[in-house]
């Protein structure tokens, strides 16, 4: 019998790295008036395009060296690679769901030589930085990567989906996934909706656990 083999759909900021890259270089390179935009994006006032649009206008380097200076400093989860291995050797597949930027994304993926498949937002640097968002959704006017919808697309192919995360921008999509595995703020919020949640504060907890899912699956 074809084995049923769940999919791991995994935040990257916060979740894959250690820092929130975003908010880092938010703090490094953003004058004066960012944390306000943050809270009205928290309190969904704006959306993270405009979100993002505000913020990079009050901001002192507009240059792709100063995305990478701060990359630099990102470190990413240790057990992360381990994880990945462990999906490649049971032909699980992964995909980074990100409201965050493939600029960094990619630099930091590339340093550690993981290759993944991740959907981003896109960030163009010309005189200033300009903001794309290929995966916005028509019918959600909140995100600039839809987790959801791109989430529900991809997981027609399998009968499982894992989501791991652990912030803001991980609410709705945990609503879409079948198991979830979460920390910080996405924790909080999924004992308050009261849904099923695992813990986990390193990859290597998701490890750890993966074999209750995984016992539920073939069942
Ligand atoms: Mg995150
Ligand atoms: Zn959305």
């Amino acid at each position: 019998m074809e084995k049923i083999k769940p999919v791991f759909f995994v935040d990257f900021d916060g979740t894959i790295t250690k820092q929130d890259v975003c908010e880092t270089i938010v703090k490094k390179f953003a004058g004066e008036g960012w944390e306000d935009i943050n809270k009205k994006w928290e309190s969904k006032e704006l959306s993270t395009i405009e979100c993002a649009r505000e913020t990079f206008k009050l901001f002192t380097r507009t240059d792709e060296e100063a995305f990478k200076e701060v990359a630099d400093t990102i470190q990413i989860d240790e057990s992360f690679q381990t994880f990945v291995s462990f999906c490649r050797e049971n032909d699980y597949n992964i995909y980074i769901l990100s409201d965050g930027y493939d600029y960094y994304i990619q630099y930091i993926l590339d340093r550690k030589g993981i290759s993944l498949p991740f959907y981003a937002n896109r960030l163009i640097f010309s005189s200033e930085i300009e903001v794309e968002a290929p995966y916005q959704a028509e019918d959600c006017q909140l995100c600039g990567v839809c987790k959801t919808a791109l989430m529900r697309k991809l997981k027609k192919n399998y009968e499982t989906a894992v989501y791991i995360g652990d912030g803001y921008s991980d609410f709705c999509p945990t609503k879409t996934a079948d198991y979830v595995f979460a920390k910080n703020k996405l924790y909080d919020y999924c004992l308050s909706i009261e849904r099923k949640v695992y813990l986990y504060e390193s990859f290597q907890d998701i490890l750890d656990q993966i074999h209750l899912i995984e016992k539920e699956v073939k069942a």
